[in-house]
């Protein structure tokens, strides 16, 4: 059997950051966490959100940082860097949810915590964390995106073997009948 692959358009979400306008206010920690809170709205924790907000000290500014997937095993060989005395790893700025760091897990459960984009129904016009920031660092995009989508081709002489397969088994009558009648439907 061969693979034949379809091209299909997929709507992919993302938010882009302009760490210049980020003023490190944390609102975005806020409406995340209440956004995802149970029930919705009824409560804020930055713990719980699904966005941190990051102080580079190396460039004196704040980067706010959406957590990804869930990584089941820590990196090995990072850098890291002293700076005024305290110590930073490239970790600071990782988006996944890993067993080395508490970032972004559920603080009463320990779970993984992702970035959702707010899905919700009906949908929000924006996700909560742009909507909350007053300094607009976070953009809200969409774009399209082609993807392949895998569907099996099958060849004639495979089909063949099939059709024989079921006549031996069904009798040519029956096989012809129940083609005739799922052509119709
Ligand atoms: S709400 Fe905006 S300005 Fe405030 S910390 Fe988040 S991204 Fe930065
Ligand atoms: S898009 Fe929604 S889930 Fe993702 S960080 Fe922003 S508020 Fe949280």
């Amino acid at each position: 059997m061969t693979v034949l692959g379809t091209v299909k358009k997929k709507l992919v979400k993302d938010i882009r950051v302009d760490v210049d306008k980020c003023t490190g206010c944390r609102s975005c920690e806020m409406a995340c966490s209440a956004f995802h809170a149970t029930p919705k709205y009824s409560s804020l924790n930055p713990a719980k959100a699904r966005i941190r907000v990051i102080i580079d000290e190396t460039k004196d500014i704040y980067v706010p940082i959406r957590a990804g997937e869930y990584t089941q095993a820590e990196c090995t060989g990072r850098n890291l860097y002293t700076i005024n005395g305290k110590e930073y790893s490239e970790c600071s700025f990782c988006p996944s949810s890993c067993p080395s760091r508490d970032y972004f897990k559920e603080p009463d459960t320990g779970l993984p915590l992702k970035c959702d984009m707010c899905e919700d129904e009906p949908p929000l016009a924006l996700p909560m964390c742009v909507q909350a920031c007053q300094q607009e660092a976070l953009i809200y995009i969409e774009r399209e995106e082609e993807i392949t989508t895998q569907k099996p081709e099958v060849k004639m002489d495979e089909m063949e073997i099939a059709f024989d397969a079921l006549v031996k088994k069904h009798g040519k009558k029956k096989v012809m009948e129940t083609f005739g009648r799922l052509s119709k439907s």
